[in-house]
């Protein structure tokens, strides 16, 4: 029997229209689909009718399935001669933990492909009306998690390079935004303007996108009273004005 392979592949941020083409001819042909939470729900139905879908997202006795787990779970699979989608939100290398598992599949000797995704990071402010550069407004653009591991003794998050880089361009960060008061304040503290425009958007691209906007130093308070959930993302830059400009075009 030849052994399977394991093909990471990034669902795209919600709007199922945003896998690629690549992507979704692999959901097509799957023999098995390893999913996360956050994937459009829509493209499994795209998925053989005899494939086998495992939910990777679902909480079990309130813990997800451990990473360990998945991986050992695209390993057997692929072992036993199956085609395995391993089916992830947005792009599977930015924050998905898509690195961990492209390496365990390396070093199981199992074969594996990357599909990029469309991610949240540019997609969820695109559909905002947020362009995260601009000619004049920011030249560049710096992605981070505002989600602390636990287990992590100190906050892994460098305040002062998010300054200079907000400086220099646009914020984008993903999870956390239960933190967003202590993010919010961080920044602050570390010197940069509260007047600074600030987006907050919630469930982006779907029908239900939300977007809160505001300041750097109102946005935490704004999006606490609209009570944001997630999954959401939180955008720093003058670039946020833009979609007051005109660009806001999605859901508006
Ligand atoms: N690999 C994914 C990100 C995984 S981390 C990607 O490339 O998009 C999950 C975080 O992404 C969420 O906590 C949230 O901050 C952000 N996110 C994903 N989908 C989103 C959506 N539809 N709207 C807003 N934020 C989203």
């Amino acid at each position: 029997m030849t052994i399977g392979t394991v093909y990471l592949v990034g669902a795209g941020p919600g709007d199922p229209g945003l896998i690629t083409v690549k992507g979704l001819a692999l959901v097509q042909r799957a023999d098995v689909i390893i999913h996360d939470r956050l994937i459009p729900h829509e493209l499994l139905s795209e998925a053989r009718p005899d494939a086998e879908i495992i939910d990777a997202g679902k909480a079990q006795h309130d813990h997800r399935i451990p990473q360990s787990q998945i991986n050992a779970l695209l390993v057997e699979k692929a072992r036993e001669g199956k085609q395995v989608v391993r089916l992830k939100g947005g792009d599977p290398f930015v924050f998905g933990r898509g690195g961990e598992e492209a390496l365990y599949c390396h070093e199981a000797g199992v074969p594996f492909i990357v599909v990029p995704g469309v991610t949240s990071a540019v997609a969820v402010p695109a559909y905002a009306g947020i362009p995260v550069t601009d000619r004049t407004l920011a030249s560049a653009f710096t992605v981070f998690t505002g989600h602390e591991n636990p287990t992590k003794p100190e906050s892994a998050i460098d305040y002062p390079a998010l300054v200079a880089a907000a400086r220099a361009g646009t914020l984008v960060m993903l999870m956390g935004v239960t933190y967003l008061g202590q993010i919010a304040e961080s920044l602050l503290a570390a010197g940069l303007d509260g007047d600074i425009p600030a987006a907050c958007i919630e469930s982006g691209t779907l029908p239900a996108q939300r977007v809160i906007e505001g300041t750097l130093g109102t946005i935490a308070d704004l999006a606490a009273a609209a009570d944001v959930q997630s999954p959401a993302l939180f955008v720093v830059g003058q670039v946020v004005t833009l979609r007051r400009a005109g660009i806001a075009w999605f859901g508006d």
